[in-house]
């Protein structure tokens, strides 16, 4: 599964899931480019991987014109891997509207205009992967998530119709859908609700929480020639919870 001479760019990929993914696809060789919005971790990634084979930029995939920034100084790309997102956990006729519009805006909105700003180095180049990270959300209905699992579902279907468009210039285009996985964030709130925790883990046919190496490699199998004939899909990796439950 080499990714030796490949540029990988993730977005969100300083810390969490997207850091995961960016030492994963760097493992398997590929030069990788990580692009937040925060500088204390652009700093702190830069500091990780101090040669130029893994990279950090500023940018904000709300803003067409800061990922356009970064394209301007990457010559070549193979993989790209939108991963940004954010969740804020709130009832649904009580969600404010500024958390509305970032969950949009970053999942939804950011993921599309990160495809439109690097697509275009794929399809020029006639061939390239698209691994975007969706959620479990996407097809599984939960509480006080109503606009985050919109905008995981709007992804999921972002990746079908891309994949139509894109597959005739030899690009793929997939998501993998995480379920529960211990990350810096969620483990702040698995540490206060031990029980949900250990309610989540009952529910979860493999159980146990998923590890962000989990989902990374899936990333990296998706973004590898292995996968060279699987496009359209969102990959789920959540332990087996979207296969059912043994509850009844
Ligand atoms: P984190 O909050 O740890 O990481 C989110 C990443 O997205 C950070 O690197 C953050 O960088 C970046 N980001 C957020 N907003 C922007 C923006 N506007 N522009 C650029 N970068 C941005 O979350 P996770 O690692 O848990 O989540 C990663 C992905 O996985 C998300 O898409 C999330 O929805 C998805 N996911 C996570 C699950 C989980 O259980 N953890 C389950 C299902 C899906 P910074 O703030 O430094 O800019």
């Amino acid at each position: 599964m080499t990714l030796a001479g490949k540029t990988a760019l993730v977005t969100g990929g300083t810390r969490g899931i997207g850091l995961a993914i960016a030492r994963t696809l760097h493992r398997e060789g590929a030069q990788v480019i990580a692009v937040s919005t925060s500088r204390d971790q652009v700093e702190a990634f830069r500091a990780e991987f101090p040669s130029d084979e893994a990279r950090a930029e500023l940018a904000d995939v709300r803003d067409r014109e800061s990922l356009e920034a970064v394209r301007s100084r990457i010559p070549d790309l193979d993989i790209l891997v939108p991963n940004a997102g954010v969740n804020t956990r709130c009832v649904a006729v009580e969600l404010a509207d500024e958390a509305l519009r970032e969950m949009i805006e970053t999942n939804l909105y950011g993921v599309f205009v990160t495809c439109q700003v690097f697509g275009p180095l794929l399809i020029e180049k006639g061939a390239g992967r698209v691994v975007a990270t969706g959620s479990l959300a996407a097809i599984h209905g939960m509480n006080l998530r109503a606009a985050y699992s919109a905008s995981k579902a709007g992804l999921s279907g972002l990746v079908r119709s891309l994949a139509v468009e894109w597959g005739p210039h030899g690009v793929t285009v997939n998501a993998v859908g995480p379920g529960i996985i211990r990350t810096p964030l969620t483990q702040q709130y698995i540490d206060a609700n031990p029980d949900r925790a250990q309610a989540t883990i009952e529910h979860t046919p493999l159980r146990r929480l998923g590890e962000v190496e989990d989902v990374a490699d899936v990333v990296a199998f998706l973004a590898s020639d292995a996968a060279r004939f699987v496009t359209g899909q969102t990959i789920f990796v959540d332990g087996g919870i979207s296969a059912g439950s043994d509850w009844w």
